[in-house]
């Protein structure tokens, strides 16, 4: 059954580009909005002034949008709960910090930093099992605490934690989850400098946006017992929550790292969309991998459309296990996705891949190579290591030894592809079709095996071995250029003959 009511949120810090596992959080509150008809909300989590990355909100709109995640209410768009940045919202959560600390809820502690620092090291050096703020300023009466604000003391406000007892709060994902209240400090709420503390301000904004569910990285689950306990300060009921399965990189070991990774051939893992953008993953292939990032639908259905992931999403079907990031399943699926794309369209993205890597080239050129190499790629960035020969005058120096096939010897490889300039030169039209009539023929006529007539070939024009299909290639490359590639082959074939 869906619920239209359901309203969601994606709420990154801008403190850098966005990273592969961000995209997953967004991609699953997304979907669960999109599944039910529901509101999907963009909120940036600004109040980190050290850690504020000026670059990083266009990184994550552009990205957001690449991947198709529109927003309903947030930056740009904007919304009937905003604003949507958390840094405009600053007078919202000294209010409510102030009322938590006339209700009692919360309390002033004017804690220096080094104190702070002092008591953590005394804490490491006795080895105490719980590390945490000693509640110093816990019992100070409230209003000679009021006193010492007003006269301009820095202070932050802190939450009071139930000293004894336990928290429980149910995990959509995890079932129920229970801690000792023993095991937590009086967490702050209002930094000395006025900003908000990421709890306050999170919980403080998903209760006036009227979140109803709360999908989020697995690792805020340890905050979670204390946001329990400031919605109850505060008298709010608290949204469903669910924490996401960590991302795990390929080995299934350690935690997706925020930098980037050299793989075992020295291929460098991008972490950050922008990266993977840059390698050539279509965002449709991104789209369905990334969903099956902790989510599936099935135990086999892989390959499905957006259409088909939105209709089946559900948070029932998130596993709570971590999730390795499998590179290979999605090249793999992206070499699937990229196969399916109609002629034009692949032209179209690959043009930026190939312009960037200096080729100059035009759209009705790369229309003519793009099925010569559709099935060979799995990601974009190979197209000009596949294609690079159709667009230089002259192919770079290359090994003459490469233009020898098998069973053969520089002058046999002469004759052969002397024989071939021949019939190069004659044949009308120069298209795939009678190209392979002919080199065929001459094959058959020579008494040759077709593989040994076409290596020398393949090798004149292309300058290595493995190239796309022959026939295909020699037509878009055009008789002037294959011939004059021939000649020099054969020069560079005289030159090693004994
Ligand atoms: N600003 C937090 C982050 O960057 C939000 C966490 C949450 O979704 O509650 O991940």
């Amino acid at each position: 059954m869906t619920q239209p009511n359901v309203r969601v949120r994606f709420a990154p810090s801008p403190t850098g580009p966005l990273h592969v596992g961000g995209l997953r959080s967004a991609l699953f509150n997304w979907l669960f909005a999109r599944h039910h008809g529901g509101t999907f909300i963009l909120r940036i989590e600004d109040t980190d002034r050290k850690r504020y990355d000026p670059e990083a909100l266009s990184d994550l709109l552009e990205n957001l949008r690449w991947l198709g995640l529109d927003w309903d209410e947030g930056p740009e768009v904007d919304g009937d709960y905003g604003p949507y940045f958390q840094s405009e919202r600053l007078d919202l959560y000294q209010k409510y910090a102030r009322d938590l600390v006339e209700s009692g809820h919360a309390y002033y502690c004017f804690c220096s930093p080094e104190r702070l620092a002092r008591l953590r090291q005394e804490q490491q050096q006795r080895k105490e099992s719980i590390l945490g703020y000693d509640r110093h300023c816990r019992g100070l009466d409230p209003a000679e605490a009021a006193d010492r604000v007003a006269a301009g003391e820095a202070h932050v406000v802190r939450l009071k934690m139930p000293l004894d007892g336990q928290t429980t709060f149910h995990d959509l994902i995890r079932g129920d989850i229970t801690v000792d209240n023993s095991t937590q400090d009086d967490l702050i709420l209002l930094k000395s400098d006025g900003y908000p503390t990421y709890h306050l301000a999170n919980v403080v904004d998903d209760h006036l946006m009227r979140i109803t569910h709360i999908l989020r990285a697995d690792e805020w689950i340890s905050t979670a017992p204390r946001h329990v306990q400031l919605y109850r300060a505060l008298g709010w009921e608290m949204p469903a929550i669910a924490h996401l399965p960590v991302v795990l990189d390929p080995s299934g070991k350690g935690k997706m790292s925020k930098r980037k990774k050299l793989g075992p051939g020295g291929r460098e893992f991008p972490v950050h969309v922008r990266d993977f953008r840059a390698a050539g993953y279509l965002p449709e292939a991104m789209f369905n991998f990334l969903a099956l990032v902790g989510w599936s639908y099935d135990d086999h259905t892989e390959l499905m459309t957006r259409e088909e992931i939105i209709e089946r999403f559900s948070i029932e079907r998130i596993t709570p296990a971590p999730a390795a990031f499998n590179y290979d399943k999605l090249d793999h699926m992206n070499g699937v996705y990229i196969r399916g794309l109609a002629a034009d369209d692949l032209a179209d993205r690959l043009m930026p891949f190939l312009e960037r890597a200096g080729f100059a080239t035009d759209r009705e050129t790369v229309k003519r190579i793009v099925p010569l190499i559709q099935e060979r790629m799995k990601r974009l960035d190979e197209a000009p290591g596949l294609v690079d020969f159709f667009f230089v005058e002259e192919l770079p120096d290359y090994d003459p030894a490469l233009l020898i096939p098998k069973k053969l010897d520089a002058s046999g490889a002469h004759v052969l592809l002397g024989q071939a300039r021949g019939v190069l030169a004659e044949v009308s039209p120069f298209t795939q079709e009678t190209l392979e009539t002919a080199l065929r023929g001459l094959a058959e006529a020579m008494g040759v095996k077709t593989g040994q007539l076409f290596t020398p070939v393949r090798v004149a024009v292309c300058g290595r071995r493995v190239a796309p299909p022959l026939f295909g290639t020699l037509e878009v490359l055009g008789r002037e250029r294959v011939l004059k590639r021939i000649d020099l082959a054969l020069e560079k074939l005289k030159a090693i003959e004994r």
